[in-house]
């Protein structure tokens, strides 16, 4: 479902990703882990289209992102295209970023509404079943400054989920909140892996990691150092600097 090949991005004379490879399959669970700076948000953004990579290829169900293909040669996308190619891809951030002026129900209906233009009762129907799943129905008509940092998260999921994407991208979606809430959130991410969706999570919970991926990745400095199952990187780990970072998070 994604092909990453060769994906480098530069801020400037920093080199935040570096020749990045990347595959996950349909229905797979990736978890990325990696240290402070490592460009875990700047992939999972290159693969949303929020930043642009200066070289490599993305590819997500087919679809090379931001280019049109003619021939050998490549045409840009315009903002449109690109805004239809980024639907693709479900985002929940670090930060739960609500619209705070609109109730849970209206949070998750905003998106299909306005965006895809798809009728109101289907779309709140659809919303309903969708808060069900996060187990949010009584909070329906509440706003997102009524609720607690797990309860928003959940939210944010169920917006995310709304726009019906091919898969999802989760940056630590558990670190802004209280010990606490995390379960919930992880809870919610689990039932979704398990209903078959295809996920890429950001994430320091290596507990999570080793129950629920299929593949981890960790990063550092720009580069994937190593890949493989839970148990072989974060059990059997080959690399000695991803051996320093589990054993720094742990
Ligand atoms: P963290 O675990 O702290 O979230 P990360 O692995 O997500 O780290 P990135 O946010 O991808 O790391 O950043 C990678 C590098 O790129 C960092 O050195 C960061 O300072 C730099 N960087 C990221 N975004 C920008 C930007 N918009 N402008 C300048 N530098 C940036
Ligand atoms: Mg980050």
């Amino acid at each position: 479902l994604v092909r990453a090949r060769g994906v480098s991005k530069t801020f400037g004379a920093h080199r935040a990703l570096d020749g990045v490879d990347l595959d996950v399959s349909r229905g797979e669970v990736l978890c990325i882990i990696g240290p402070s700076g490592s460009g875990k948000s700047t992939l999972l953004r290159c693969l949303n289209q929020i930043e642009k990579p200066e070289a490599g290829t993305i590819r997500i169900d087919g679809e090379l992102a931001g280019y049109r293909q003619k021939g050998d040669t490549l045409h840009e996308l315009d903002d449109r295209a690109v805004a239809r190619q980024r639907l693709a891809c479900g985002m929940v951030f670090q930060r739960f970023n609500l619209f705070h002026h609109m109730t849970v129900l209206q949070n998750v209906m905003e998106g299909p509404v306005t965006v895809l233009r798809r009728r109101k009762g289907e779309v709140r129907a659809q919303a309903q079943k969708l808060l069900a799943r996060v187990g949010l129905s009584e909070k329906a008509g509440a706003y997102p400054a009524q609720l607690s940092g797990g309860q928003q998260q959940r939210v944010a999921i169920a917006r995310a989920l709304a726009m019906q994407p091919k898969l999802m991208l989760f940056d630590e979606p558990t670190s802004a909140l209280d010990p606490e809430l995390v379960g919930e959130v992880l809870g919610v991410m689990r039932d979704l892996a398990a209903s078959g969706m295809t996920m890429i999570v950001v994430t320091h919970e290596l507990g999570f990691a080793r129950e629920v991926a299929d593949r981890v990745v960790f990063m550092d400095a720009g580069r994937i150092v190593e890949t493989g199952t839970p148990g072989e990187v974060l059990g059997h780990p080959t690399e000695q600097r991803t051996r320093d970072f589990i054993a720094a998070v742990l």
